[in-house]
This record gives C-alpha cells, structure tokens and sequence, in this order.
C-alpha cells in the first residue's frame, strides 16, 4: 500500500518553503538535483517507515529472544545451529525467500581458566593471589594441571622486541599495552580499539616467537569492575589469555618490585571444522530483481557474555527492515536482502562463503549495509563510497536528521567486517555508526547481555537501516561506484 499523494505534497511544499526560508547545515541540505531523484511519494514512504520503526517493539523482541532463549552463538556451536534456524524461521513467517547457504566455520571451545600468582615480592607466607583472565580464541592448551613460570611484562611490541629470547624464553609474557579510554570517551571508540586490539590479534605470535611458555595481554576495552574481555588471536602454537586490566597493572606493579611467578591453566581444545551457515533471505525486487541491497548483521557471538550488542543487535535491526516493509506493505523495487552471518567472529567463514558463491553478481549489486558497532543511538552511518554517491543520498539524511542519524562520512575502509569482500570488489558499503563511547567496556565481556540495550536507542537502529535500505531499494539510479 503506497502512501496517499495528499500527505505526500504537504510534506513536499512545507520543507520546499522550509528550505528557502531558513537555510539548513550544508552538510543535510538536499540539493536540487539530488532532491529530484526522490520522488514525493518516496520521500513520504521513507518518513513512514522510519516512524513505524521507532514505534515497534519487533527488534527487541528478536534481540531478546536470540540472547536469552538461544544464549552465546560462538561459531560451531548447538546454539549458533539453533539460532541459524530461529532467523529463518522468522524470515519465512515474513513471506521471505529463505536459504541457507553453507559456510565452513571453525569449531573452538572454551575450557578451564584459571591463574594465580604463586611467588611475587612482599608475599604473605605462601598465599597465591588469584588473576582474573579468559582464554583468547585460537588459544592452544596447557596441561591439565597447568604451568608456573615466571612473568615477563612488556607494555608494546617494542619493549618485547628489546627484552628478546634471553629474557622471554621459557616464561609468561604479560603485554600490558591499555586502551585508551579518553580516545573511546571523546568519540573515537575505533580508534582505540584498533591500537589495542593488534595485540589481542599478534601479541601470542610475537611471545611464541621469542620461545614464551605462554602469552598474556591485557583486556582490551575499556572494562572496568575485573571483566575479561576474550576474542579472536593468531594461532601461535602457545596457551594465549588476556588478563583484566585491574590484573594487568597488578601483575606490572609486583614485577617491578622482583620476580613474579604464575601458575596458570587454559585447557580449550579445537574440534574439527564444521558445516554451518550464512541465513539469506530476499524480499524480491519487482523491477530490479537482480539488483540487491543486502541489510545485515552476525549471528555468532563471543561465549562469555550472550552476544547482545554484538551482534544480534544488528542482525534483529535487519530483521526488522523485512518486518516494517511487509507490516507497510512495500514491495520494494531492488531485491531487499537480510542476511545473518555466520563466524565475523573466528575468521570470517560466512563472508568468504558468500563472497565465493556470490562474486559475480557484486556487478549488479546496489549496496550492502552491516550494523556492528552495538545497540546505542545512530549517528548515521560509515560509508565507503564515492562523493557522488554521498550527493545522492542526501535525501536519506533529511529523513534522518530529526533522529540524529543523518550523518554519512565517508571511510576508506569497509565499514563492516562480513561485507568487506563486496567493499572490495567496489559495492558501495555501508556501516550503521552508532555511538560507540561504551561499546567496548561489554563488548566481548561477560557483561554484554540484553540489559545493555536501551530499546529506544535500538528502534533509532531499525529506523537507519530500514530507511536507508529502502532508499537505496527504490531510488532511481544506481550508486555511482
Ligand atoms: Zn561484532
């Protein structure tokens, strides 16, 4: 049912008169040309849309059930199988074209984690201190009862570099590099967790390189109250952690003072790879069937925490476009498609699943969206597109802006991890921007469960992706690329 044309010119004539009175930021204001492209009738289907996207409770809904009912999705587990078929059970339930498309994933388990100090400067009596830690995934075991060795701490890779074989051989390296939590709080998030996280990822590799018995790094994020903080790591063939923050200035302190030694026990194993699956699902195009406009988020999850704000935020924001577009019945005139990730979290087996089956038809491709930056209000959205593309969706913004999520900055990278490939190969690529100041201290934490989501913050999140995706699902021209 198309929006009635009354409405429509009323909307049109009061923000032509708005514009011309009380000129708008440059940045929101849509140009002439770029306004034309969107006819009035879009213009209004978009403001409906978004308004029945904050009044609905469907995202949530699916959030909570995915994280409470189904719990923690780590790639190759029961519970990312069952959460592959709740998606796409739902997805049909909407009239959606479901499939199930194959993804080899691997299959890590978490087992026991435990440290302690065991020796250290000052000590009373033989009393241990307990270490709070978590294993990182690609982590290798100890034995079963664990290793002692002395602690080794470095705060970068340099000063890894300049203690070398003689000081790291045989011993735990503990690098203590922190995340910068005045970056994360002035809005840079990002960036802070960039700088941190090559240690998560390589910090293991740089140890074993150096003949370390075991490698440790400090939590990256901004956790406070003692939260581990797990996630993906280069296999290096050694037991890899990451110690809390609290523990890792602790470790450093005691150091300092005299030798530390800790007994410490990981025991993950690797099962074999398994079969899973990416859920893609399409509302069919009526005049561009082939042209697709991918809104999207992962199913898999960390396992400490149940996965909230990474991701089954993002993919329920998807799952919501498909449930306001049939709710408004909209068919759209580019093919619609929701896509559920599988394992952005251990290597990225969905993406290059897809990638593999898929890359031919990126030619014909609109764009692809992905949310995965957490649940909190949307800025708007990271784009990697051309300036041309940018002048285009102008439109977009203006429906936004009474939201706040009117911004497109443009980046030169993929603002999503699981549409990189499509980045790559030149589809304009789209990433919601939430804020992100305390996305980190859950994220890949104990601590990231449904009660972080802010249900309004969420709507807003369904609100951007279903107005942009059906944007770019009905605008007449394709994206410049
Ligand atoms: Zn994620």
């Amino acid at each position: 049912m198309r929006i009635s044309t009354a409405l429509t010119f009323i909307l049109l004539f009061s923000s032509a008169a708005f514009a011309q009175n009380k000129p708008q930021p440059s940045a929101t204001r849509p140009t002439a040309n770029a306004q034309a492209s969107f006819s009035p009738q879009l213009m209004q289907e978009l403001a409906t849309i978004r308004d029945a996207a904050l009044a609905d409770d469907y995202t949530y809904r699916q959030v909570a059930h995915l994280t409470e009912n189904i719990g923690p999705r780590m790639s190759g587990s029961a519970q990312a199988q069952k959460a592959v078929e709740y998606v796409a059970e739902e997805l049909k339930k909407l009239g959606l074209e479901v499939r199930l498309e194959e993804a080899r994933v691997p299959h890590w388990v978490r087992g026991i984690e435990t440290g302690e100090l065991v020796e250290y400067p000052g000590q009373a009596g033989g009393t241990p201190q307990k270490i709070v830690l978590t294993a990182l995934g690609g982590s290798t075991a100890t034995p079963v009862e664990g290793l002692t060795a002395e602690v080794v701490v470095a705060h970068n890779f340099d000063e890894l570099k300049t203690l070398g074989r003689e000081k790291v051989a045989g011993k735990i390296v503990l690098l203590n590099f922190p995340f910068d939590k005045q970056k994360a709080a002035a809005g840079l998030a990002l960036d802070a967790y960039g700088e941190a996280v090559e240690y998560r990822g390589s910090g293991a590799k740089a140890a074993a390189e150096l003949g370390a018995l075991a490698s440790l790094i400090r939590s990256v994020g901004g956790a406070d109250y003692r939260l581990p903080h797990t996630g993906w790591s280069q296999a290096a063939g050694i037991p890899a952690g990451a110690v809390t923050a609290e523990d890792a200035d602790l470790i450093s302190h005691l150091a300092a003072e005299g030798p530390v030694r800790m007994h410490l026990t990981l025991t993950p194993h690797r099962m074999p790879d398994i079969t899973s699956y990416n859920v893609v699902a399409d509302l069919k195009g009526s005049e561009h069937p082939e042209q697709v406009v991918i809104v999207s988020g992962h199913l898999d999850s960390w396992d400490l925490g149940t996965g909230a704000i990474d991701d089954a935020a993002g993919v329920a924001v998807a799952m919501e476009t498909a449930h306001i577009l049939q709710q408004l019945h909209l068919q759209p005139k580019r093919t619609m498609r929701v896509i559920a990730w599988m394992d952005e979290e251990n290597g990225g087996g969905g993406r290059d699943a897809y990638a593999k089956a898929h890359a031919l038809e990126f030619p014909n491709y609109m764009a692809a969206i992905e949310s995965d930056l957490g649940a909190a209000h949307p800025l708007g959205f990271d784009a990697k597109v051309t300036p041309a593309a940018l002048d285009l969706l102008k439109p977009v913004q203006s429906v936004l802006q009474n939201l706040g999520a009117n911004i497109i900055k443009i980046t030169n990278y993929s603002p999503g991890a699981d549409i990189s490939t499509m980045a790559k190969a030149g589809v304009p690529a789209f990433g919601v921007k939430q804020d992100g100041r305390t996305y980190f201290n859950y994220h890949h934490t104990a601590a990231d469960t449904l009660d972080k989501i802010v249900p309004r913050e969420l709507r807003e999140n369904a609100a951007a992706m279903a107005v942009m995706g059906y944007a770019l699902a009905e605008m007449p021209q394709l994206l410049p690329r």
